[in-house]
């Protein structure tokens, strides 16, 4: 064991903590030193079966309590969340390697997904609508889709599950989650805290285990009425697939590859910030991190240059190293891609300003940690073009227009995240409204926030988390047509 911190190692199904059904576990190391955490039962198809019916058995009382009980639930497990802040953030840089300081970010990031679900919880309206005739009134209510599920990644590993988990009990949902394998300490450390918070039992499930035998078993019950998945669109498109048998509802969060403009009339700090707060959080290991970064012929070199000085001061080390904020790459095959798409590059003729290298692994240390590294004299075609990167690299490509810009910017099957820096109002209108993405940070590096709805256009997605809207993907509309009977007292 690398740690004396609380650990909890068994899945939650039916408000208790237990084995798989299989027996069978799977390790969780340490990606910075590959020191072994913990074992984790590796739940299937059977686990799945015990959460479906525990499920099923806690949703009718669940679903029929008023939404401000429900949101004393969430507020209590928003509390929770931050008074053991501390706790949860360390198992994230254990597990996930990410510098501590972020992965406390992180937590309070994903408490905010609780505490805006528990206000949201006693605001779920519905409407009415004027009839055309006198004998007739309609109403439109909203109800809970039922039981649901969650599939999240690896590189936040409280968010995503909160992001999902938060809006689906406000909406009086129960909640299947399997986490990312390389990270389910986390989640499971929720789960300690859902059930501190007296949440019902069996409204509730985390099962770390077998991805796809999970998933099958999860959308091939017609009592699981929705899914939501965060993570890679290969995956996302499979999971398409397996909804048509009971035409679940699905929520995708998946892949993205942002392009990052920099007009020559930008404030080049401003951008040079934006652009350093986009792609080097989590190492680059975010899906709406700045992949492109395209910078007008006019700013480009001055771009290029302090963009380059700003990485170089960069600390790289484990996560709870003093002063640290880029940790190591989650596994061998990320700092791989990492490699190849560099030497690609430079095969090609781009040019690295600063990094481009992996670091030499201190002592105890795995060889995970790759230089942040900015390359420039990028071109269509070269794989980081084409690809996202997972990693601390930005790829800068040189443009003239604006038109060239927005035409470069779009052409990806991906629609996730786009940023753009300049201080024309009128061009930052024309730009953010061409743009084909789902969130736009205009000036802004930053724009993730619990309020805002979050996911992609094209193949980054379908449906979106956070805010008001998020609550909308567990929420079914039901209309309601009242024919009325004349009074038998009316003249
Ligand atoms: P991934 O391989 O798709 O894994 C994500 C989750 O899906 C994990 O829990 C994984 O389980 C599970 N999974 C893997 N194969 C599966 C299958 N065949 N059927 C069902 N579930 C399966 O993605 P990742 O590498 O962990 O995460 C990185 C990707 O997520 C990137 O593409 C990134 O852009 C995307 N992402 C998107 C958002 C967003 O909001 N749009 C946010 C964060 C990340 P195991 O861990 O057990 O393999």
């Amino acid at each position: 064991m690398t740690t004396n911190e609380r650990i909890q190692d068994k899945a939650l199904i039916g408000g208790q903590w237990v084995s798989a059904v299989s027996g069978r576990t799977f390790e969780v190391r340490n990606p910075s030193t590959d020191e072994l955490i913990a074992n984790v039962p590796e739940g299937g198809a059977a686990d799945v079966a015990l959460a479906i019916d525990a499920a099923a058995k806690a949703l009718p009382a669940w679903r029929a309590l008023p939404g401000l009980e429900r949101s004393k639930f969430l507020r209590k497990l928003y509390e929770l969340m931050i008074r053991d802040a501390d706790h949860l953030a360390r198992l994230m840089t254990l597990e996930l390697g990410k510098p501590y300081a972020e992965s406390r970010g992180e937590v309070v990031y994903a408490a905010g997904f609780i505490e805006w679900s528990a206000e949201e919880a006693k605001r779920i309206y519905g409407e009415t609508v004027p009839s055309f005739v006198p004998d007739k009134r309609i109403s439109v209510i909203k109800q809970s889709i039922g039981i649901t599920a969650a599939i999240t990644p690896w590189n936040f590993p409280a968010a995503m599950i909160t992001r999902k988990m938060g809006p689906a009990l406000a909406a009086g949902c129960t909640m299947i989650a399997k986490p990312a394998s390389k990270t389910p300490l986390t989640a499971l450390a929720l789960g300690e805290l859902i059930i501190e918070a007296g949440i019902p039992a069996g409204v509730v499930a985390i099962i770390p285990g077998k991805a796809r035998e999970m998933s099958e078993a999860l959308l091939s019950d017609g009592r699981v009425r929705a899914l939501s998945f965060t993570g890679s669109t290969e995956v996302g498109k499979e999971l398409i697939a397996l909804s048509a048998k009971h035409v679940t509802k699905l929520g995708l969060e998946l892949g993205g590859h942002a392009p990052f403009l920099v007009f020559d009339d930008a404030n080049l700090d401003l951008a040079v910030a934006g652009a350093m707060g986009s792609k080097f959080r989590n190492a680059g290991q975010t899906c709406i991190c700045a992949n492109r970064i395209y910078v007008q012929a006019g700013i480009h070199d001055r771009f290029v240059e302090a963009l380059a000085a700003k990485t170089a001061q960069l600390k790289v080390g484990d996560g709870f190293a003093e002063g640290v904020v880029i940790g190591p790459l989650v596994d061998d095959r990320a700092v791989l891609k990492v490699e190849e798409h560099v030497a690609d590059a430079v095969a090609h003729g781009a040019t690295v300003a600063v990094g481009g290298h992996r670091l030499a692994a201190g002592d105890g240390h795995a060889d995970r940690f790759y230089a942040p590294t900015v390359i420039s004299g990028i071109q269509p075609g070269m794989k980081i073009m084409m690809e996202e990167t997972f990693g601390p690299v930005a790829p800068i490509i040189r443009f003239e227009t604006e038109e060239d810009a927005i035409r470069m910017a779009n052409d990806t099957p991906y629609g996730l995240a786009a940023y753009v820096f300049t201080r024309d109002a009128s061009r930052l209108v024309r730009v953010t409204e061409a743009l084909e993405y789902g969130i736009i940070g205009a000036n802004d590096g930053l724009p993730s926030t619990p309020q805002v709805p979050f996911g992609g256009f094209k193949e980054s997605g379908l449906g979106r988390e956070g805010g008001k809207w998020g609550l909308d993907e567990y929420l079914e509309t039901k209309y309601i047509s009242y024919g009325i009977e004349r009074s038998p007292t009316a003249g």
